[in-house]
């Protein structure tokens, strides 16, 4: 049957054992994340636009085109977060966390929205995983936020993956190469896309956001900017690049490496998996000094990465690795014919209180078509309540793993059920 509403073009539902992952997942950067002295902030999935113009920048594809915008019954423009930085250093200077302590280390995990040409690796509802360091300059930040991401893919076993780093300057040293890059793009923009030649006239820098193949190949003679970094800038990155070799993270420098917004001052990241088409950049990032001023704040600086959830899955299915076991069911209560019901539930209620995670057919199941459903919940025993069993005051208790069965009064059931749990599946 055609069902009759679908999930938002470019949306899709997380169901298990995707979602299941993705909570291991969110667990495993939590952790890492927690061990660094990190704290969770939360911010609302909705922002005035304002917001978003001012923290993002006019020029760039997500304020231009990719966001998803309305006016509420007030009269108020919002905006469904394309991205979090903004709104987590907007909760910075709104709730005055500088008062807490400097520097604010920050993470967080939620759904984004852009309206992207939906395809493999790129939606238009997707979940990123960040983290922001807010009020230091220090370089050892930049090189532990770009390390976080490093730490967490080597956690799952990934491999086969770059990390691409660079310096994108300074208020100082960009506005001089902006100008060298405005020369060169008038001398090219033959060769560039309608989208880049506007880009060209409004902010030159991104023209290398362009995923066009001829865009791309045009800009291969293009001045870089890591090349024209004024000597504080140079210091700045030869810092993050000595802390980058003394954590071990390993690198490439790419002086062409810019940021897709507006706000980044000096470091620059991506990590880049092999495999997984255009939608290759998994994980990215960088420093953003200006971006507080911008948003009316103090100067402040900061520096953060974001993780794109759903291309850390794909990468993970890429390499065929399946780091995470699936939750599973400790006991499946099945009643034997002629078992009153009550009796079942009885002893499912015992179970649970008793902390035992177990469950019971709900369907008017037969015994047999009961073991299936055990077997699809992935229950490790199955208790069988059986008439005349329980009239001695006893249970049969499967081990489905270990294709093995016992019998056991009903007093020492959750003792039992306890100690063939604790010994394991394997055969010792
Ligand atoms: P891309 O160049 O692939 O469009 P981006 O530069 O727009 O990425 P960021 O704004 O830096 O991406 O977001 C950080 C991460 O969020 C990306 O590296 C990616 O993993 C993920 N991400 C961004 N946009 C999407 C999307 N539309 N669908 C799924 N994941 C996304
Ligand atoms: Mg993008």
């Amino acid at each position: 049957m055609e069902p009759r509403y679908r999930a938002p073009r470019g949306t899709f539902d997380f169901i298990y054992p995707e979602s299941e992952k993705v909570e291991a997942l969110l667990a495993a950067a939590s952790e890492i994340l927690a061990t660094r002295g990190y704290r969770r902030i939360s911010t609302p999935m909705l922002e005035s636009t304002e917001l978003f113009r001012r923290g993002i920048g006019e020029a760039t594809d997500i304020v231009t085109k990719e966001m998803y915008t309305f006016e509420d019954q007030g009269g108020e423009s919002l905006s469904l977060r394309p991205e979090a930085t903004a709104p987590v250093i907007r909760a910075y200077l709104e709730r005055s966390l500088f008062a807490q302590g400097l520097p604010q280390k920050l993470f967080y995990a939620g759904p984004m929205f852009r309206r992207e040409r939906p395809q493999a690796g790129r939606f238009r509802q997707f979940h990123q995983l960040g983290a922001e360091v807010i009020g230091t300059r220090d370089t050892f930040i930049d090189a532990e936020i770009i390390s976080i991401s490093d730490v967490l893919f080597k956690r799952l076993g990934l491999e086969a993956y770059e990390l691409v780093v660079n310096s994108v300057g300074c208020g100082e040293c960009r506005p001089s190469y902006v100008r060298m890059l405005s020369g060169f793009l008038e001398g090219i923009s033959q060769a560039l896309c309608e989208e880049c030649r506007r880009r060209s006239r409004e902010n030159p820098m991104r023209v290398f956001d362009c995923k066009n193949e001829r865009c791309r190949e045009a800009l291969e003679a293009a001045p870089a900017i890591g090349e024209q970094l004024c000597p504080e800038c140079r210091v700045h990155f030869q810092e993050v690049v000595d802390h980058l070799e003394t954590l071990g993270v390993a690198f490439r420098v790419d002086p062409k490496l810019v940021r897709g917004l507006d706000y980044y001052t000096n470091t620059a990241f991506e990590f880049k998996f092999e495999g997984l088409s255009a939608q290759n950049t998994v994980s990215a990032g960088g420093r953003y000094d200006g971006l507080a001023e911008q948003l009316g704040g103090p100067e402040t600086p900061g520096v953060g990465f974001s993780l794109g959830i759903e291309r850390l899955l794909l990468a993970l299915e890429a390499q065929g690795l399946d780091p995470f076991t699936p939750p599973r069911l400790s006991v499946f209560v099945a009643g034997a014919p002629g078992v009153e019901r009550s009796s079942v539930l009885d002893i499912l209620v015992a179970l649970r209180e008793a902390g035992v995670s177990a469950d019971a057919d709900f369907m008017d199941r037969g015994l047999k078509s009961q073991m299936k459903q055990a077997d699809r919940l992935g229950a490790r025993l199955v208790l069988i309540v059986g008439k005349d069993e329980l009239e001695r005051g006893e249970i049969t208790i499967r081990d489905l793993d270990r294709s093995s069965q016992v019998e056991v009064s009903l007093a020492g059931m959750v003792p039992a059920i306890r100690e063939m749990l604790e010994a394991g599946s394997e055969d010792v």
